[in-house]
């Protein structure tokens, strides 16, 4: 096709057929290592843009170079992995748009080992017959929060989606006015709510719902009850929530469950450990609830998934719900989230294991340490025009965990001389974006009059320095 076209012969006979390209040398070698068709496909696709611009009478570079050059960089685009690793120096530690919780070695190597190949994922080793994807993580749920049974699936919002379906389908559900959250990322209550198939009864205020409130919202069709942890806003001042205990109460007397979704679920005292307190899971259940839903990457400090656990009979329901197959997890996400679980049995370790912990509760001398390090180095490469400084800082648990406690941190702060110029603001924009430009990208944040690095979360300082050398256009 490439040698007939008519615009290629006549007029441009210089440029070379698909056939001919393909025997240079560099072509041959990209061929070998990645196949045929996609260097087929690209190669065709940049001699068609080629024909295109000379077409229109426009300069192109027709040699034999420079097209191979080209399709070289055009196999190397289509193969270039989207999905990367990346520092997250936003202080941000649990961020969602990065990804949440970092695993523990622990995970990733359970992950890797059923990753290759079949695995007892529902298979019953003992009985020889067919087993249920849940065995691999429910005697440890219970274990951690004292529920009678626990599933999986596959976030905290397929997890609420799946109670509410299953315990009130074409039903009522009361909710607090001051709990009708959106989280970000498109889960917003309401919305879940109608997709599951209940009726949102609105009671209460914005700041202020009380049991009567509740008690009058009751009809023959109410479903269940349900609070929703208001994870990442809160109501202050003049307040009022109903206890857990009143809104079981109250739901157990109409024979209705207490469903809540607590969002972030800590299995342990965060205050233990010398952070805010955070309700954890055992508490919820010991105050009445019969459900309860919580995430697997946020302080849980596993992979993505939405664990539920409660009462036994109310779980075996959710298991009959055919929307639990559609939103049921895999093999490595059950790996992952049962090798995390277990580092659970040792409290004493946990803190250096689990790497959510180890960051939320990183020394600051620590991380004053790796800033002490850093900053001649990064000054160094800057060199002058920019001025590396340490400074503390306050960075946040994230994805609604906590959303008002600020965790102080330390970090670097790069900002343009001489400070208060014109034009600063453009410089370091272009800063940040030749930061995230690195084989293993930089995320900061920048405010004010400069770019700051939040070092909680930088743990493998060699491999961020390595990189350093190849930070271009700053
Ligand atoms: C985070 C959160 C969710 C959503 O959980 P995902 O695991 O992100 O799906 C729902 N409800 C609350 C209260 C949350 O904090």
């Amino acid at each position: 096709m490439s040698t007939t076209d008519p615009i290629s012969t006549q007029n441009h006979g210089a440029i070379p057929s698909l056939d001919r390209l393909l025997r240079e040398p560099v072509l041959a070698q990209l061929l070998s290592r990645t196949g045929r068709q996609l260097v087929l496909e690209e190669a065709r696709a940049e001699l068609d843009q080629l024909r295109g611009n000379l077409r229109q009478g426009a300069t192109a570079d027709a040699s034999l170079d420079g097209l191979c050059r080209r399709i070289e960089a055009r196999v190397g685009a289509v193969l270039q992995m989207s999905l990367q690793p990346v520092f997250n120096l936003t202080g941000t530690i649990l961020h969602t748009n990065l990804g949440r919780a970092p695993l523990a070695e622990e995970a990733i190597e359970a992950m890797s080992a059923v990753a290759r190949g079949a695995t007892n994922l529902e298979f019953d080793l003992a009985k020889g017959k067919r087993g249920d994807r849940d065995d691999h993580v429910e005697d440890w749920l219970c274990r951690l929060t004292g529920a009678e049974a626990a599933t999986v699936v596959n976030n905290n919002a397929a997890a609420v989606l799946l109670m509410l379906n299953t315990l009130a389908n074409r039903r009522e559900v009361p909710v607090s006015r001051g709990e009708l959250i959106e989280i970000g990322g498109a889960f917003r209550m309401p919305e879940i709510m109608r997709r599951a198939g209940c009726r949102l009864v609105e009671v209460g205020t914005t700041n202020r719902t009380h049991l009567r409130d509740f008690s009058e919202a009751m009809t023959p069709r109410t479903g269940t009850l349900m609070k929703v942890h208001t994870s990442n806003y809160v109501v202050q001042g003049f307040t009022a929530e109903v206890p857990d205990t009143d809104l079981a109460a109250l739901a157990h007397d109409h024979g209705l469950p207490y469903i809540v979704d607590l969002g972030s679920g800590a299995l342990i005292d965060m205050e233990a450990l010398g952070l805010p307190h955070e309700t954890t899971v055992r508490e919820t259940l010991g105050q009445g609830a019969d459900l309860v839903s919580f995430s697997g990457d946020k302080l849980l400090g596993g992979p993505q998934a939405g664990l539920i656990a409660g009462r036994a009979e109310l779980i075996a329901r959710l298991k009959k719900n055919p929307l639990k197959r559609a939103l049921r997890v895999d093999k490595m996400t059950m790996a992952a989230l049962a090798a995390t679980l277990r580092l659970y049995a040792d409290p004493d370790t946990l803190k250096t294991k689990l790497p959510t912990l180890r960051l939320l509760t990183r020394p600051l001398a620590d991380i004053q340490a790796v800033a002490e390090r850093l900053r001649p180095i990064l000054q160094e490469r800057l060199g002058e025009g920019l001025e590396v400084e340490i400074a503390p800082c306050t960075g946040q648990i994230g994805s609604g965990s906590l959303p008002v406690e600020s965790l102080h941190s330390i970090g670097l702060t790069i900002s343009p001389l001489p400070r208060g110029k014109r034009g600063a603001g453009g410089k370091l924009k272009r800063l940040a974006s030749a930061f995230r430009a690195l084989p293993a990208p930089v995320l900061g944040r920048i405010t004010g009059d400069a770019l700051h690095f939040d070092l909680r979360c930088l743990e493998d300082e060699t491999a961020w320095r390595a990189q350093l050398s190849e930070l271009r256009g700053e």
